[in-house]
């Protein structure tokens, strides 16, 4: 009995310590492979007019900031309307012959087409030659001209892009400009990257278009705030989760002349900046490119018109409307994470 007992007890040690050792090659294994534990990893990068800013929860010595940086260049290359290397610049430049265009350049001008006839021409990448005849282009500010601006507007008629497949026809004279959805669909090959990487918590900020990756280290959601347009404050603010928010302003992009402000967002029925008595707005979803397409569009629309357009074609995305009076409208399926400001006077809007 004795004997048995003993040779247990010695059976046990010997267990203990092959778990021990078992443990310890384990954890060696695990610190060659993927190295030190994961913590916030902060970089930014200058690309399409603007800063992006990445927060990915990484380990130190992973590349994803490199890998983020490369796609962000692969992107601006094939979406540039200035860079003559980009494949954009090529189509462009074809003088009215046929363009043959790689599928994701397609893709996106399809998705871009598909919303420009939904909400009867508000967003319009063909406008491109008012655009710079405005110097937005360029940085060179200026109002432009009556004869400059109405030669400009003979250039835009987006309905008159031909498409079949990957083959693609401009009128000539026009030329495109994706700079309402390139930071949106960006975001989406980023997230794309983030997934393939195994991330499971970042914050993207490109230049106004936030996506939350999943929750905070600590395990709770994002929050996201709504610049207010004539301050430095917040109107609001609300958690996100996998979202992206973008959001398209008067005062993200401005010059001032004779004392009135000039923004970017252009209707296409002037030629002149949208004057709507809003602000701005922000969408809210799943799919950055989307995101960027409709708020530039919900904005062009107005607050009346996007609030009919977003109850018929997309009751699913989270839209916030400032008013130039400093009002917040937001439709009913943000209601349970949003908090308005102190003071703001907010407005629910149903479905
Ligand atoms: P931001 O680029 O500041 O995030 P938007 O996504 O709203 O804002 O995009 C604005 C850009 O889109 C402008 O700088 C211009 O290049 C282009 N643009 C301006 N007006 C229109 C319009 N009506 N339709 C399509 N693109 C537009
Ligand atoms: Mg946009």
């Amino acid at each position: 009995m004795g004997g048995l007992m003993k040779r247990q007890q010695r059976k046990t040690v010997w267990g203990k310590k092959a778990v021990h050792s078992a443990l310890l090659a384990a954890l060696a294994a695990l610190l060659a492979g993927c190295s030190q534990p994961k913590e916030y990893q902060e970089s930014s990068v200058y690309a399409m007019d603007t800063i992006m800013r990445f927060q990915v929860l990484a380990s130190p010595d992973s590349n994803l900031e490199g890998v983020l940086r490369d796609e962000v260049q692969r992107v601006d290359l094939l979406l540039s309307a200035t860079d003559p290397d980009s494949e954009l610049y090529q189509l462009n430049h074809r003088e009215g012959e046929a363009f043959t265009a790689s599928q994701e350049l397609a893709d996106i001008l399809d998705g871009c087409l598909e919303i420009s006839r939904e909400t009867g021409g508000a967003l319009n990448i063909a406008l491109y030659p008012v655009t710079q005849a405005w110097g937005f282009t360029t940085g060179d500010y200026h109002v432009p001209d009556a004869a400059t601006l109405s030669d400009a507007m003979e250039k835009i008629h987006w309905e008159e892009i031909e498409m079949d497949g990957t083959q693609v026809w401009l009128p000539e004279g026009m030329e495109l400009d994706l700079g309402a959805v390139g930071k949106g669909y960006l975001t989406d090959r980023c997230v794309e990257l983030l997934r393939e990487n195994q991330v499971s918590s970042a914050l993207l900020d490109l230049g106004g278009n936030i996506y939350a990756h999943g929750r905070k280290e600590d395990g709770t959601a994002w929050r996201i705030g709504i610049q207010d347009p004539s301050g430095q404050g917040l109107v609001a603010s609300f958690t996100a989760e996998d979202e992206a928010v973008v959001t398209s302003g008067t005062y993200q992009r401005y010059f001032e002349a004779d004392g009135k402000r000039y923004h970017h967002i252009l209707d296409s029925g002037t030629g002149y900046p949208v004057e709507n008595g809003l602000e701005s707005v922000t969408i809210v979803t799943d799919n950055g490119f989307l995101a960027d397409a409709l708020s530039t569009s919900l904005f062009v629309l107005g607050l009346e018109d996007s609030v009919t357009f977003w109850r018929e074609q997309y009751p699913q995305v989270g839209v916030v409307w400032v008013t130039s009076q400093g009002e917040v409208y937001y439709t009913e399926n943000l209601e349970d994470r949003f908090t308005p400001a102190e003071g703001i006077t907010s407005h629910l809007v149903e479905a």
